[in-house]
């Protein structure tokens, strides 16, 4: 399926070929002012500014002929309203008006409306920020973005609860969270874009990698101490923080206790134990040692083929035994993610999982939607012609799935508690996070609506800092790479901490 989008505004290229990729799945959607003679469906789009408002008129037509599907939509703009709020109205009607003519002529009405991005729940916290009301948001989100009520009603459940877990979400701007990305895992998943590097064989690189991130932690614990900053919560991530030895789990946390200030006043430490292969007795006496909190255990389906499909080389049975092993040594806060859509996979396989779950009962359940990134192996032997091998739901039934795991956490005591979205994601769903009360993670609360300065540290680690006057996001990676780590960590922490100092001056002078 080829789409083109005929438009004179290069402003909006980007938006409109989003929307317009979330109508097929193999769509190659092109954008620019001239016509495309091969396009299969061509939406002519035009845009004014009229007094008061902007109007988008969308055409869509075939290249076999036929009627045009014909879409008007209109937003209205105060006078005087700044430059952002006139441009933010443009892309809502040519996004609405495209999004309509794609949803007549196919019959697909989209659950997200417009909206392509991450975090769709920060459009609600910004509302509410602003003292909008409830009734007011809702309009707002159907309105001007198409939301249906059902995607709303799930974020109003999430935002609810994030404010009931953390009433001072809206407040916490002056302490920073920590992220430690540990790169490595025992095999690579065929549909992962983490940096995660086989472990095997390379067990120079691993300890060269843990002495550059001693360090590192070392340099940022003292920037914490100089500044009086707090930490609310930490995060182990990576790759599977677990892939490394017991000794170094324990030296690290050992170093963390050391270089953290108020450690004891850290509201959550998370360690990502993802694959039940990496879990042993060893590593979860050294967790229960520092008291570790909360931990995840990934089955991510309980049917075996779809496991050996996706390379993750680890039982069902294993995860299972590493979850109650866990439990065997007073982990009482695990989480364990699934995902909707692996290759081979319908609502019987995930009904399955379900089932599965329910023997186990972790305290909270991520569930993800499948999503075809463009640098995993999958999507990459998808497009050199493994597609049998990895075949997915359609549409229809990963929405049946979506609904599945809503009601299955409903009926079991779980609430949603954070959501976010990727691109290519299957039936255009979202990722969601469930817990039962209080077992929420604070750290996905906080790094999701972006509340919060994230501080990372690792490997592939990304620092957001955000700017306390204006909200600004900046962004300051590490070497995804542990060879590049190695060699350009001390670099990377020192622009890191003149970005943070730069900050708290910032701060500083907007109080
Ligand atoms: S375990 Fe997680 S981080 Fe490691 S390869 Fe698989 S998906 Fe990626």
């Amino acid at each position: 399926m080829r789409i083109h989008i005929r438009t004179e505004d290069k402003v909006l290229e980007r938006t409109l070929a989003n929307i317009a990729a979330l109508f097929a799945d193999d769509a190659s959607v092109t954008v620019g002012p001239a016509d495309a003679p091969d396009a299969e469906w061509t939406v002519a789009l035009d845009l004014s500014d009229l007094d008061g408002g902007v109007l988008a008129r969308a055409a869509l037509v075939e290249a076999g002929g036929g009627e045009p599907v014909r879409i008007e939509q209109r937003r209205r703009v105060p006078d005087g309203a700044p430059d952002e709020e006139r441009r933010a109205a443009r892309r809502q009607a040519a996004g609405a008006a495209l999004l309509e003519a794609l949803e007549r002529r196919t019959g697909i009405v989209q659950p997200w409306g417009i909206l392509t991005g991450v975090r769709p729940t920060k459009l609600l916290h910004d509302r509410y920020r602003r003292g909008l009301g409830r009734e007011e948001t809702r309009r707002e989100l159907r309105a001007l973005y198409r939301i249906s009520e059902e995607k709303i009603a799930l974020m109003e459940r999430i935002v609810d609860r994030q404010l009931a877990v953390l009433p001072d979400l809206y407040d916490l701007g002056h302490e920073v969270s920590l992220y430690v990305g540990i790169p490595f895992c025992p095999t690579k998943c065929a549909y992962c874009t983490f940096p995660a590097y086989d472990i095997n064989g390379k067990q120079g690189s691993v300890d060269d990698f843990l002495r550059g991130l001693h360090e590192e932690m070392r340099m940022i614990g003292d920037w914490l101490r100089r500044t009086g900053t707090g930490v609310t919560t930490i995060y182990y991530g990576g790759g599977t923080p677990t892939s490394i030895s017991a000794e170094q789990m324990d030296a690290l946390y050992a170093l963390m206790h050391e270089v953290i200030p108020n450690i004891e006043r850290v509201r959550e430490i998370t360690v990502e134990a993802g694959r039940p292969d990496t879990i042993t007795p060893e590593k979860l006496e050294v967790l229960r040692k520092w008291k570790i909190g909360r931990i995840s255990i990934n089955p991510q389906t309980y049917t075996q083929a779809t496991l050996d499909r996706i390379g993750r080389h680890h039982t069902v049975g294993e995860t299972v035994e590493k979850f109650r092993l866990a439990r065997k040594y007073g982990m009482g806060n695990i989480n364990m993610d699934l995902i909707i859509g692996l290759p081979g996979e319908g609502p019987e396989e995930f009904a399955r999982s379900l089932a599965e779950t329910e023997k186990l009962m972790p305290e909270s359940l991520t569930v993800h939607t499948l999503s075809f990134k463009r640098a995993s192996e999958m999507t990459r032997r998808r497009r050199e012609g493994d597609g049998d091998r990895y075949r997915v739901a359609g549409r229809e039934d990963i929405v049946r799935m979506t609904r599945m795991a809503l009601e299955w956490t409903d009926a079991h005591g779980y609430v949603p508690y954070y959501l976010y979205r990727q691109k290519n994601i299957l039936g255009n769903q979202e990722n969601v996070g469930y817990a039962k009360p209080g077992r929420e993670s604070l750290y996905n609360i906080l790094m999701m609506e972006e509340m919060q300065s994230i501080v990372g540290i690792g490997c592939g680690a990304t620092s957001k800092f955000i700017d306390p006057a204006t909200g600004e996001i900046t962004r300051h990676a590490n070497p995804k790479e542990p060879k590049a780590y190695i060699e350009s960590w001390k670099r990377a922490a020192e622009a890191k901490i003149e970005a943070l100092d730069r900050m708290l001056e910032r701060r500083a002078a907007a109080l």
